[in-house]
């Protein structure tokens, strides 16, 4: 059985652009609207020589009810579950939102495996304070990447090889 690496953040965030960098093909629904992933995805990810199973989370905006922070955390629960590790994807270019600080928080606190931050869309200088921002998530060093551009895949290896 493969690893599992759940992918988790706020809409819009380039969760699906990662997924599809990851898994090498167009699975998941790519769109500028915040949200449009329909479903939970998985797929096998190869990265350099690292092999396992991705999963992209969305649906936060058919919830019925709740704070976006509420829906993450109970979208998350469920993708959290038989996972190895975690990603914590934060736009960059647009810096750390309130919804991000919490759903960080209460990562740290609840999520029981390994999470690393990943400062997407961080090509040109845009994300730069973004980038620095991500350390601010309380999750180790954030890697930089752009998972339209596929920057950052080596680091992205280097911090997952460790954990799965
Ligand atoms: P999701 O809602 O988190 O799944 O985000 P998507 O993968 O659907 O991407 C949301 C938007 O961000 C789309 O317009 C993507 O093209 C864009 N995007 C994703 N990754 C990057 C990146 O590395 N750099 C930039 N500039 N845009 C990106
Ligand atoms: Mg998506």
């Amino acid at each position: 059985r493969l690893p599992r690496v759940v992918i988790l953040g706020r809409p819009n965030v380039g969760k699906s652009t990662l997924f599809n960098r990851l898994v090498g093909k167009k699975l998941a629904l790519v769109d500028d609207q915040p949200g449009v992933t329909r479903d939970r995805r998985e797929g096998k990810a190869r990265l350099l020589d690292l092999e396992f199973t991705v999963i992209d989370t969305a649906g936060l905006e058919e919830a019925e009810a709740g704070s976006l922070s509420d829906r993450m955390r109970a979208q998350s629960r469920a993708a959290l579950e038989g996972a190895t590790a975690a990603l914590f994807v934060v736009d960059a270019r647009t810096g750390l939102t309130e919804a991000d600080r919490h759903f960080a928080r209460w990562l740290r606190q609840e999520a029981g495996l390994p999470i690393i931050a990943v400062a997407n869309k961080s090509e040109g200088r845009a994300a730069e304070s973004g980038l620095m921002e991500a350390f601010e998530l309380g999750l180790g060093d954030p890697v930089a990447m752009s998972a339209e551009h596929g920057e950052g895949l080596a680091d992205l290896f280097e911090a997952l090889a460790p954990l799965i």
